[in-house]
């Protein structure tokens, strides 16, 4: 029986988290548990000692609405030493913590699912604005990182349009295209270059030649991170097309900003799910969405996989530029 909860949030932090914390914190107490928050993610965990706060309800209140994450994010590499883990383990214990609840992206799964290896019952939440978790259709600040990056390209697209530029915009998402399909089909980019497509060069330098020689005004081409160095690739289109030629590199302010609609709802959707699966003593699992339903997957079954939400947006973009 489940008397004592602790909740974290780790890796990259994204917008929502403190809604999910909210809804794990509400949904505990209402059901008579002990819910702490641990501060700064696995290296809280490790550290122990005042990183673990005990939550009230009212702990909590007036977050929803709040980016980032009040417990604080940080990365522990050394998490993957079975040793570091073991202190972890040792501060859960001294508080008699029977289920710990993490937030975060595929690096914080994996320390789960070590976790879960040692024994602890842990259960997980996506938490990333990159969507690059499988078995979910979306994770928590997705929807409000798209929004972000919709609203930039809308202004890039003004003032391109007016002095007759080309953009060239690297959007975040490490390796899943989902932050460049889903915002390149809402701005109505020319075309996007996802870890799906690669870069072909000579189809980017002929494609926006032929913008140019068909008189499109303001070319806008998305691209998601460290698939190429976005400022070289504007250079070589401006030589080759003859199109005035801008990089933005959009960075950190993806992470940032109030939760969306969508995100409050699916992070207290999930958060409450998360206490749902506590109370029932079902542990070792990861939570998400899929058809608007939350479902359960193990974390090896998640782990490493890529799926599909935004299938063949590449091509909509382009018939539709
Ligand atoms: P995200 O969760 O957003 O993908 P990271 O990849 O930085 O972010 O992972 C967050 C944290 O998860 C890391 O700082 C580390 O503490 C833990 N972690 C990542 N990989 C492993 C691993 N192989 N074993 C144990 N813990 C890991």
């Amino acid at each position: 029986m489940v008397k004592k909860i602790a909740i974290l949030t780790s890796g990259g932090d994204a917008p929502g988290m403190n809604a999910a914390i909210r809804a794990v914190v509400r949904a505990g107490r209402i059901n008579g548990l002990e819910v702490y928050g641990i501060r700064d993610g696995y290296r809280g965990l490790y550290e122990g000692g005042d990183n673990f706060q005990l939550m009230s309800r009212k702990s909590v209140t007036d977050i929803i609405a709040r980016g980032g994450t009040i417990l604080g994010s940080a990365r522990l590499p050394e998490f993957k030493d079975p040793a570091y883990r073991q202190k972890g383990i040792e501060n859960l214990k001294k508080l008699g913590i029977d289920c710990l609840i993490v937030i975060g992206g595929d690096g914080t799964y994996t320390g789960a699912n070590a976790l879960k290896k040692d024994g602890v019952n842990v259960i997980g939440l996506p938490g990333t604005i990159d969507n690059d978790i499988y078995g979910t259709d979306y994770t928590i600040g997705f929807d409000t990182c798209i929004n972000t990056v919709v609203d930039a390209i809308d202004r890039l697209r003004d003032t391109c349009g007016s002095h007759e530029r080309c953009a060239v915009v690297e959007v975040m998402g490490r390796y899943c295209g989902d932050v460049a399909k889903a915002a390149g089909l809402a701005t109505g980019a020319e075309f996007v270059i996802t870890s799906d497509t690669g870069l072909d060069l000579d189809y980017v330098l002929e494609k926006t030649k032929d913008y140019k020689l068909h008189s499109k005004r303001h070319p806008i081409i998305i691209v998601t991170e460290h698939i190429t160095n976005v400022h070289e690739l504007a250079k070589k289109i401006e030589d080759y097309s003859g199109f005035e030629t801008r990089a933005t590199v959009l960075g950190h302010i993806q992470r940032g900003g109030k939760p969306s609609t969508q995100d409050r709802i699916l992070a207290s959707r999930l958060g409450l799910a998360a206490v749902e699966y506590a109370l029932a003593g079902k542990f070792g699992v990861c939570l998400g969405i899929v058809s608007n339903e939350i479902v359960s997957s193990n974390f090896e079954d998640v782990l490493g996989k890529k799926k599909h939400v935004f299938r063949n947006f590449e091509k909509s973009i382009e018939i539709l530029s």
